[in-house]
């Protein structure tokens, strides 16, 4: 199976990251991409980029050397009740909107309270994408979140970068993999690339996937025009919801 386009990658806008932005497209050609999702750290991660990075990458180009490239975040939660750390005044011009668990800005606590903070965001009409939810640190109900995915019309993300740094991804990963399979949930597979080598290589997750023989009908970001089409339909019934 080929992936043709990354829904997650980073920019040394943050110093964690090592690659800038026209590293990621060319290398992103290189790996026959046809798109690429750039989505850094919102603010309230230490090393998360400025707001004002958000503000003005829509000056950007809407595709470079056949490449096309979408403005998104990564945007953390904060609490229970699902609140994130981007504007309400922003958040709404973001091309793609992943939202995600991380310790410095969510705390872990108990499994009840993870699946409640899901649920939550799951009303929030501007996400697209629930973020690398198979962390070792933030278990949650799979069942009852991944249906609410299902029903809010979210893709649930496989993300290769997690079997890197985080131990005990696998089985989580699969689990809900497998979930999602059962339940007719949409996903995207991500590389999460934190450096331009990174970038289109899906390996770890694909190999999930294979194994569990996932319907390639689910998974959202397949193609440019299929990933396009996802959005369009999102924003199409984001209205009812807004
Ligand atoms: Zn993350
Ligand atoms: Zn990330």
């Amino acid at each position: 199976m080929k992936i043709f386009v990354d829904t997650h990658t980073h920019t040394n806008c943050s110093d964690h990251v090592f690659s800038s932005l026209v590293e990621n497209l060319a290398y992103a050609k290189k790996q026959g991409l046809q798109m690429i999702c750039m989505t850094n750290h919102a603010p309230a991660i230490p090393d998360g980029a400025h707001i004002w990075h958000f503000c003005t990458m829509e000056e950007l180009p809407r595709e470079v050397d056949g490449v096309r490239l979408l403005k998104g975040v990564e945007a953390n939660v904060l609490d229970t009740e699902g609140n994130l750390d981007m504007p309400s005044h922003i958040l709404p011009d973001m091309e793609v909107v992943i939202a995600s668990m991380h310790p410095p800005c969510f705390p872990p606590r108990t499994r009840e309270e993870h699946t409640k903070a899901w649920l939550n965001v799951m009303k929030n009409p501007y996400v697209h994408i629930i973020g690398h939810s198979g962390h070792p640190s933030f278990p949650y109900d799979y069942e009852t979140v991944i249906a609410a995915a299902r029903d809010a019309n979210k893709c649930i993300e496989i993300n290769n970068h997690s079997f890197a740094v985080r131990k005990g991804c696998y089985e989580n990963c699969k689990a809900i993999a497998e979930t999602c399979k059962k339940l007719g949930t949409k996903i995207v597979v991500s590389s999460d690339a934190h450096n331009c080598f990174q970038v289109g290589v899906f390996d770890h997750a694909l190999k999930i996937l294979e194994e569990i023989a996932f319907p390639e009908e689910l998974i959202m970001n397949l193609n440019a025009e299929r990933f396009s089409a996802y959005l369009e339909e999102f924003h199409k019934g984001r209205g009812a919801l807004a």
